[in-house]
């Protein structure tokens, strides 16, 4: 078209299954961001992934950018993956007790992570972040946690909260259903921030079970925190003893095996794990010192448990996933990645547009903002959403799958080679031109 713009993808089968779908779940989905609902047009139906590529049910190609919202760090269908979860198969799929695939991913972990003694694995990242949260209330016998504006945990109650008005707040729930008692236990502050935090320590004095933050904030834009401000939670956590707990549902095995506690060096309390751990089946874990986590049960008074947790073939899965990155994916992973972002800052600055690129890693973010640095969630102009849309629909039509909302960053896999970035780089280029 005279604009640039692309004809749009054929949907005919993907609009029809989601007619379809429609009659049997709330809204279509079974997680409510796959509705598309900030984006241009019916959800697409995936059939097939391989490598960098997924494929929908209208046959339409795409280079995949959401990698199952992070878990693929090797791409789709991995050889490896593929093989050890087909081999686990043959043994049956589940028993509810102890299996030696649980010790090995346990030990893959424990023996390559500086800052972990011991592992409790779950079935997903919200499981994990909710035991965590139990485990720091159960050690320090206190109730209250912080977590920060623009951090996302999972959806359990007492994390489903946002922020009040006012620097420090107890929170206001984010979904209906969660008590207010609940959300009054948790406190929500601005990242960034070190009066916010000083704040909240001083007025619920003595209250404050545990600090929460994602390793680094990917959940609403990718806002990257100073390392000094890190460094300061560590240290106000630990003089008021309450527990730091790194939520690495996304940073874990994804920033380098050891994660956000290694890329800044900090000792965390307790760390959550999802996503990656599971090499693309349902796995989290949350661990800490062999002192914490004795408090769980059953040797301690914190109660956790699950029918499929160890599951052998998730355990599998994560086994084949860890083991490949623990031989070395970071190092190329996270420098095709730079080299893609400087790629784009350059084109993106000298067409003068209003866009910045935030990258850590292998994650990076597209934001329609000129500032230089976006640390909090407030920062973020929910105007500059009306672009991503128009962007995203256009790398659509170009064979470009990206996650459906402006607030949901990128992940690059070692899948993706260097011919489907520079193609990447291009859709990217004239989408850009089609939004300006
Ligand atoms: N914590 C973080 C940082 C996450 O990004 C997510 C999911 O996106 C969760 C927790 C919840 O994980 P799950 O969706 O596996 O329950």
């Amino acid at each position: 078209y005279n604009d640039g713009s692309k004809p749009d993808i054929s949907r005919e089968k993907s609009t029809q299954l989601y007619e379809k779908a429609k009659q049997y779940f709330p809204g279509g989905v079974n997680s409510p961001v796959r509705a598309f609902k900030s984006v241009h047009g019916a959800p697409l139906f995936i059939e097939k992934g391989d490598g960098c590529r997924i494929w929908d049910a209208d046959g339409n190609e795409f280079i995949d950018f959401c990698c199952s919202w992070g878990p693929l760090i090797l791409g789709h269908n991995h050889e490896k993956v593929r093989e050890s979860v087909t081999e686990a198969l043959q043994n049956g799929l589940s028993f509810g007790a102890p299996t030696v695939l649980e010790n090995e991913l346990a030990e893959l972990i424990l023996q390559n992570n500086r800052y972990l003694e011991k592992i409790r694995f779950v079935s997903s990242g919200t499981e994990a972040v909710m035991s965590a949260i139990r485990l720091a209330r159960g050690y320090t016998k206190k109730d209250k946690i912080i977590k920060f504006e623009g951090c996302y945990h999972g959806h359990s109650d007492s994390l489903l909260v946002k922020a009040g008005s006012g620097l420090v707040t107890f929170g206001e729930t984010s979904s209906a259903g969660v008590p207010k008692s609940f959300a009054d236990e948790t406190i929500v502050i601005p990242l960034n921030d070190k009066d916010a935090i000083e704040d909240a320590f001083g007025q619920f004095k003595d209250q404050v079970a545990a600090v929460i933050i994602e390793g680094i904030p990917a959940n609403n834009g990718l806002l990257i925190q100073e390392q000094e401000y890190v460094e300061y939670l560590r240290k106000i956590t630990t003089e008021n003893n309450a527990l730091l707990i790194f939520d690495e549902v996304i940073t874990g095995f994804r920033l380098g095996f050891e994660g956000a506690a290694a890329y800044y060096d900090i000792q965390p309390d307790i760390i959550t794990y999802g996503k990656i751990i599971g090499g693309g089946m349902p796995v989290g874990a949350y661990g800490a010192s062999s002192d914490i986590m004795s408090y769980i049960s059953p040797d301690g008074g914190v109660y956790q448990a699950g029918t499929l947790s160890g599951n052998p073939i998730a355990m599998a899965a994560g086994i084949a996933q860890l083991t490949v990155l623990k031989n070395g994916v970071y190092k190329s992973l996270n420098s095709k990645t730079k080299d893609f972002v400087e790629a784009l800052r350059r084109f993106v600055a000298a067409k003068n547009y209003k866009v910045k690129i935030f990258s850590v890693g292998s994650i990076f973010w597209i934001a329609f903002t000129d500032q230089e640095q976006i640390r909090a969630a407030s920062d973020i102009d929910p105007a500059s959403m009306e672009k991503y849309k128009v962007m995203h629909r256009e790398l659509l039509n170009r064979g470009i799958y990206f996650g459906p909302s402006g607030y949901e960053v990128g992940f690059v896999s070692s899948a993706h080679t260097k011919t489907d970035l520079e193609k990447t780089k291009r859709a990217i280029f004239e989408s850009l031109e089609v939004v300006f």
